[in-house]
């Protein structure tokens, strides 16, 4: 008697529905492979299946900008009201020395934000694109008028090395939700390298015709809203902002999701 006839040796098992869950369980166990079923920022175990290994706690904890003074135009925050003139603008925005018109951030680069920008950037967790989308949307002022996006590029060494540019991402979401057209005219030159230790000048030197317009770009009377995921001096959006001002740009808002607190750094 074949051993798979005889009575004996089946136990009581319904196989169909064995078989069914082992096939039901696959993708969530090659998914805790790939993220772990803690919340990548606090460790919490996570209760449901997730594309984004971060707890809503995590995701709903970043404050949006707060300081007691900002300059009008590019927000940079102030500990007092000696550094902004009778219009509330900064000394760099009436030196002209920022190449942006308007700039505006959704939180500062510290705690929880920054945390799910590092997982964003630095883990590939690109799906986090769109909740930090939504987070650079509720940034975007209502006034801001824009014909186009345009993210601040990668150099094409880091891009390909991260495999994606995070800025990019986050300029996709915003174009899709606006209905406004991603234009792709910017290139990047040069690598910024150890561009995080300079100074203010040195990262304004270090930029310094660090990105290029794509031939043919005819960016002639468009407002450009550019996007990039964090704000340190400013340095790098300005080097950006002047070259799409070279291709015709009227003006050019910068976005980002968080800018480095630099108040007690650069104000003592
Ligand atoms: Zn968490
Ligand atoms: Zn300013």
């Amino acid at each position: 008697m074949a051993a798979s006839s005889c009575a004996a040796c089946i136990p009581s098992v319904n196989w169909t529905r064995t078989a069914a869950s082992s096939i039901r369980s696959i993708p969530h166990a090659l998914f805790s492979v790939i993220f772990p079923a803690d919340c990548r920022l606090c460790a919490t175990p996570l209760d449901r299946w997730t594309r984004v290994p971060v707890c809503q706690t995590c995701l709903t904890a970043p404050e949006p900008l707060e300081a007691e003074h900002f300059c009008t135009l590019c927000r940079t925050p102030f500990t007092n009201q000696h550094p902004l003139d009778a219009n509330g603008v900064c000394a760099a925005c009436r030196g002209n020395r920022r190449g942006f018109d308007h700039a505006s951030s959704f939180g500062f680069y510290s705690g929880p934000l920054r945390g799910l920008i590092h997982l964003f950037k630095y883990a590939g967790m690109s799906p986090l694109a769109t909740p930090l989308g939504h987070l650079l949307e509720r940034a975007l002022p209502v006034d801001t008028a824009f014909d186009a996006v345009v993210a601040v590029p990668l150099h094409w060494r880091k891009k390909w090395q991260r495999g994606f540019n995070q800025a990019d991402l986050l300029a996709r979401h915003i174009a899709r939700r606006r209905q406004v057209p991603l234009l792709n005219v910017l290139r990047r030159r040069k690598s910024a390298g150890v561009q995080a230790s300079l100074s203010v000048a040195a990262r304004r030197l270090n930029v310094s015709g660090a990105f290029a317009l794509r031939p043919s770009s005819d960016l002639k009377g468009k407002r450009i809203l550019l996007i990039d995921d964090v704000m340190t001096t400013g340095a790098t959006a300005s080097a950006c902002a002047a070259a799409l001002k070279r291709g015709g740009a009227t003006s050019v808002s910068l976005l980002t999701l968080a800018r480095v607190d630099r108040r007690w750094t650069d104000q003592q």
